[in-house]
């Protein structure tokens, strides 16, 4: 059942999101070579906590982390680890959300460590234009497979290809609600979305082959051919006056 939220929820989630923008932000301003996945993690939980919210995913399915943080082939549920040392040219995936009042929010960003390949800047860009068109298309009266379908257009003109095991998904008390959000075309054009519904866009979007596999850590989620990926999320409200990012800063 997808759940729609009222105004007041809405601005709980307003306020759920900002605290994971800011965690973003703040992850942007520690990952730097040298540092490790745990180093950046405590960051975030610490961001996260001094203002007064839990962080999503510590805890959530047993995940032991604040926020998935994901290096160069790995694409997402990357565990935090006081051994993973961030280098010069690598892209690392920051996944992360907030608790706050009940609400959750739910945002990704990939970024550079020192200075990375022209062909992993070009994923990168590829990769957040695939979330800004798809969170265009998130307006009433269209439907889940059109967030999908400019997605998966965008990825696909720019030569990468579109993970196809994980999805976007609804957001509020619960991290993952109703509906799938695919960053593909799917048979089922999926519900149609009406002003209130909270979702998550998250495209994955891979440099080689579709293909992903899970590491033996049962988490780390990685390309099949161990080329680079990037991930960029947004929380999104469908509103009457076109989609509203709540995970923006
Ligand atoms: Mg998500």
């Amino acid at each position: 059942m997808i759940i729609l939220k009222d105004c007041r929820e809405l601005q709980l989630m307003r306020e759920s999101g900002k605290i994971a923008a800011g965690a973003i932000e703040k992850a942007g301003q520690v990952i730097r070579p040298g540092v490790t996945t745990y180093a950046v993690d405590k960051a975030l939980r610490e961001y996260i906590e001094s203002h007064g919210a839990k962080p999503s995913f510590l805890g959530l399915y047993g995940f032991p982390g604040s926020a998935c943080i994901s290096v160069n082939e790995e694409l997402i549920h990357g565990i935090p680890s006081h051994t993973r040392v961030i280098n010069e040219g690598d892209i690392v995936s920051i996944d992360v959300g907030a608790l706050w009042k009940g609400y959750h929010s739910d945002t990704a960003y990939t970024f550079a460590a020192g200075v990375i390949s022209d062909g992993a800047k070009r994923l990168l860009e590829a990769t957040q234009e695939c979330l800004r068109r798809g969170i265009a298309a998130a307006v009433e009266g269209n439907r889940i497979v059109d967030i999908g379908r400019a997605v998966e257009e965008y990825a696909t003109t720019q030569g990468y290809s579109v993970v196809r095991e994980y999805e976007g998904h609804g957001v509020g008390r619960k991290l993952h609600e109703e509906p799938s959000v695919p960053n593909f075309v799917t048979a089922s054009r999926g519900p149609r979305l009406n002003a209130g519904m909270t979702i998550a866009i998250e495209p994955m979007i891979n440099e080689g082959t579709a293909d992903v596999r899970v590491l033996d850590d049962d988490w780390t989620v990685v390309t099949a051919d161990g080329k680079l990926c990037a991930h960029f999320e947004h929380t999104v409200a469908i509103t009457g006056n076109g989609p509203e990012i709540l995970t923006a800063l």
